[in-house]
């Protein structure tokens, strides 16, 4: 695995719970030196993964909107910061560029992000790992949700527990490196042989 994307705040949340955590999952991709994908802020959370890969001599991209470049604050020392011209062309250009999407404690946008990607894989038009690193227990509710989902038979049971969960770092990165993909129709060119 050699990118993984991050979606999380650009808020640091009420605990310093969270920021301590998302600094050691930085440490521990730089460790394994696996880049990181990112929003390209210097705030929140964001900011806080992104300096600690870098303060450990990891490989930092950002992907920053124009529109959004001054509101968020682009970091200024990543090894890249890529500028895109919408919302929509930012997760499309952090999709290509993971092999795997994290989503860390934060608000709307994180969520938003989490889900096109988880929606992507139900469809097949990609088969990389994703997952929940539940700091301080944050997703809770939500992977409540995920099983109310299944169990109502508004989602196929297959897609349960697709989304990997673990409160540490370590876990949910062995988690990913042995993800096997749930068996879906493929879209992809070359995917239909
Ligand atoms: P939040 O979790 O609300 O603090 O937002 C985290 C990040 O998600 C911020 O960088 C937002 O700009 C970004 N974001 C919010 N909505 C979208 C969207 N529709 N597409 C791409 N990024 C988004």
């Amino acid at each position: 695995m050699k990118s993984i994307v991050v979606f999380c705040g650009s808020r640091e949340g009420a605990s310093s719970v969270y920021i301590e955590e998302a600094k050691r999952l930085g440490q521990e991709l730089a460790s394994r030196k696996i880049q990181l994908v990112y929003g390209g802020s210097s705030v929140g959370m964001m900011g806080a993964v992104a300096n600690a890969v870098l303060d450990a001599g990891g490989h930092v991209i950002g992907v920053m909107p124009e529109f959004l470049d001054d509101k968020e604050r682009s970091h200024e020392n990543l090894t890249e910061l890529i500028i895109v011209g919408s919302m929509h062309e930012r997760k499309a250009k952090m999709a290509e560029l993971g092999d795997g999407f994290m989503a860390l404690p934060g608000g709307p946008g994180t969520l938003e992000e989490f889900f096109e990607i988880f929606t992507w894989a139900q469809l097949g038009l990609h088969k990389k790992p994703i997952g929940f690193l539940n700091i301080n227990h944050y997703f809770n509710p939500l992977i409540t949700l995920f099983n109310q989902m299944a169990d109502e038979k508004f989602m196929d049971e297959k897609f349960r527990t697709m989304a990997l969960v673990d409160t540490e770092p370590e876990g949910l990165l062995n988690q990913f490196s042995s993800y096997q993909p749930p068996k879906v129709k493929q879209y992809l060119e070359e995917d239909k042989t």
